[in-house]
């Protein structure tokens, strides 16, 4: 395998500059869907690889290679931080009341990193790699909006992959960790329900209708889809995560909300929970002679792991890096599926694709925390494996 090695060396000898890279990006951390600093600094950093970049939905994109000569494979890396304050207590922390707890300082310096290696190999790849930078993904809106954009034409892509760094796990640095074929992730669902009820004095209620009384009802009875409406055994869920309504102990106010989430991991049971959800909301408030309204206001798709993309990550991962680097995420997660999300969902359901997991970060290694907390850290020791397997993938994928 004379492409694992050459491409294992090329990233070892980027090390520090990965490591350069994310920590600037670490203290420079934007959030949601405009990241003007992050996208500027990636764009100087291949525009210097002499790689022409356009801006796509907010986020980067690039090709590197020949689309005449063979297929397009794109690899996706997200930028955007979280509106978190970070307390790790490293000298290149951000200061402000955004952080990157979620590592995507570090898979933009990884992409960037393949990128590097990509260019100096152009003329060998059968084909063309499409890399793709996408803002907002922790508010579920950046690769749909680079997707509406355009970034799977022009040219057309035929496969797609990522990698999603873990800290926090009892596994070793740098290992890959692959989850279940078919959805990969749970598909969230955010629902506002607005309830209009009709205000009035306290001492005279029969003159009312009482929305926090609707509001409690239809908190109850939303416990019953999951308790009652769902096979025992399949995973979905509905928690709401905020209620409220009203002002004044002898006031009944005119309206109230909650607002929560619908998980789910299978579409036929997403689309039946959203339409039970929807009924029982409109249905708990007519018959305490109120109105309800429900609004989705986040909608996402589970990422799909393509069995064939999937079953080729295991085989190059092992190329590149050994049998024992390869671990299936079941041990480490339920069902090997993430119970979160991840809106990568937006390019899955459109391209074959694969979703992977790298650990960066272990806890016997003093990583105890898991992203999204502020505390979380990534070991960096192990990212040039992370550029290595972004690059081998592609260069592989085309080949074959
Ligand atoms: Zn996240
Ligand atoms: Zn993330």
């Amino acid at each position: 395998m004379g492409d694992s090695r050459r491409i294992t060396e090329m990233a070892e000898q980027l090390q520090e500059k990965l490591v350069e890279n994310r920590r600037h990006l670490h203290s420079n951390p934007e959030l949601f869907m405009e990241l003007p600093m992050t996208v500027k600094f990636v764009q100087e950093k291949l525009a210097k690889l002499g790689i022409e970049s356009q801006n796509v939905g907010g986020g980067v994109v690039a090709n590197i290679g020949d689309p005449t000569k063979g297929k397009t494979i794109l690899l996706r890396a997200d930028m955007d931080a979280l509106p978190i304050q970070e307390e790790t207590g490293l000298p290149f922390s951000a200061q402000g009341k955004a952080m990157h707890a979620c590592g995507h300082d570090v898979h933009t310096s990884l992409l960037l990193g393949a990128a590097e290696i990509l260019k100096s190999m152009e003329s060998e790849i059968p084909g063309n790699v499409k890399l793709m930078f996408q803002p907002g993904e922790e508010v579920l809106s950046g690769a749909k909006a680079m997707v509406g954009e355009g970034v799977l034409e022009n040219p057309q892509v035929h496969g797609a992959m990522m990698i999603h760094v873990f800290s926090g796990l009892e596994i070793e640095a740098g290992k890959v960790l692959v989850p279940k074929e078919g959805a990969a992730s749970m598909a969230p669902d955010e629902f506002h329900i607005n309830i209009q009820g009709k205000g009035g004095h306290g001492a005279m209620p029969h003159t009312a209708v009482d929305p926090l009384n609707i509001a409690a009802h239809t908190h109850i009875a939303l416990q019953e889809m999951i308790s009652r409406e769902i096979k025992p055994g399949e995973k979905a869920l509905c928690v709401v995560g905020h209620m409220s309504g009203g002002d004044a102990g002898n006031v009944v106010p005119d309206k109230a909300k909650l607002i929560g989430v619908i998980r789910t991991m299978n579409p036929k049971t997403r689309e039946f929970l959203k339409d039970r959800l929807v009924q029982i909301s409109k249905g708990v408030a007519s018959t305490f002679r109120g109105e309800a309204e429900v609004e989705y206001t986040i909608q996402c798709p589970s990422v799909i792991n393509d069995p064939v993309m999937r079953q080729k990550g295991i085989d190059y991962a092992k190329e590149l890096f050994g049998e024992e680097s390869v671990l299936p995420l079941d041990g480490y997660m339920d069902d090997g599926m993430l119970s979160g999300s991840e809106d990568f969902s937006f390019i899955s359901e459109r391209v074959p694709s694969f979703m992977s997991i790298m650990s960066m970060g272990s806890t016997d290694d003093g990583y105890i925390y898991s992203h999204h907390h502020p505390k979380t850290d990534f070991d960096e020791k192990m990212f040039y494996r992370g550029a290595a397997y972004y690059a081998y993938y592609a260069i592989r994928w085309l080949q074959d």
